[in-house]
């Protein structure tokens, strides 16, 4: 594997998606997320911490900042790396709150995540040196409705899609949706599918979600990883999983090697994308589709 760039969450370009409302954007750095402050009267709300203590105390220090001794509420929104492992930093300073599912990927995939990604690179080892994995204060099931004061955001499950865990936030009177994972920007959905150690991911569930969350038509949509965008970055991805449901299935149905499915949709995806990033992410979703064909 190449190298990967220092995953450096790097508080500039600041954008104001509606009043006390701001995202600090991932700059197209690979492994550094989008990260969310929503303020209301009382509290605020960071919705992810970037990878590793560093960065987390440059979010904290900036939401500290930003909440000018208002409470201070931490969530996540899956627990990869970039998104959860930083969470630790806020122990003490901020309540983390996360649903029942992605508290039980913490401590299960965890430890396994963390050694995994420490082998991508010296700049990535560099960041997880001396994390420990976070323990949410507050865990919820399915939904969570958190009053900020003023302002009620929305902490909801979506159940298995990209990960376990997977939590969507939204800001109702904003109608600003963070997405984490399930919604990348301009990029190939990540299928974290790696057997035997990881299979948690399902492109069939993950499509019923996209479907569900398009249903809501937010106005912003802030994706994982890449720019801001609307409620079409949710049909993007929701017609690129079908897509690639549809042209990995009428393969499997005919039995064409593995490989050669995996050759052909390839292809047909990037000629469907031409411009996207994360090309080799097209592979792993081929293989987790066809795992799930019936
Ligand atoms: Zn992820």
């Amino acid at each position: 594997m190449n190298e990967i760039a220092d995953p450096v969450v790097r508080v500039e370009q600041v954008r104001e998606l509606a009043g006390d409302l701001v995202v600090i954007p991932d700059r197209r750095v690979p492994l550094v997320p989008n990260i969310g402050l929503v303020g209301g009267a009382e509290a605020v709300l960071v919705v992810d911490t970037g990878m590793g203590t560093e960065n987390a105390e440059t979010v904290l220090r900036f939401a500290t900042e930003f909440a000018r001794g208002r409470r201070l509420y931490v969530t996540s929104t899956h627990f990869h790396p970039e998104h959860a492992f930083g969470a630790h930093v806020f122990a003490g300073a901020a309540t983390y709150l996360v649903n029942r599912a992605q508290a039980a990927d913490l401590t299960h995939k965890g430890p396994g995540y963390l050694h995994m990604f420490t082998g991508l690179g010296e700049a990535v080892a560099r960041r997880l040196a001396g994390v420990r994995l976070p323990a949410p204060d507050v865990v919820y099931d399915r939904e969570h409705d958190l009053d900020l004061g003023g302002r009620v955001v929305r902490l909801r499950a979506t159940g298995r899609a990209h990960s376990n865990g997977d939590q969507v936030v939204t800001v109702p009177d904003a109608g600003v949706m963070f997405t984490g994972d399930l919604v990348e920007a301009g990029q190939f959905a990540i299928f974290p599918w790696f057997p035997p150690h990881d299979t948690d991911v399902s492109g069939t569930r993950w499509l019923a979600v996209m479907a569900r969350l398009a249903g809501q038509r937010p106005s912003v949509v802030v994706p994982g990883h890449g720019d801001i965008g609307d409620a079409g970055l949710l049909t993007d991805v929701h017609d690129y999983l079908a897509a690639l449901r549809d042209e990995t299935w009428r393969r499997r149905d005919s039995a064409m090697p593995e490989d050669t499915i995996v050759a052909e949709v390839r292809a047909a995806m990037l000629a469907r994308h031409p411009d996207w990033e994360g090309r080799e992410w097209i592979e792993h979703g081929v293989r987790c589709l066809c795992a799930e064909h019936a």
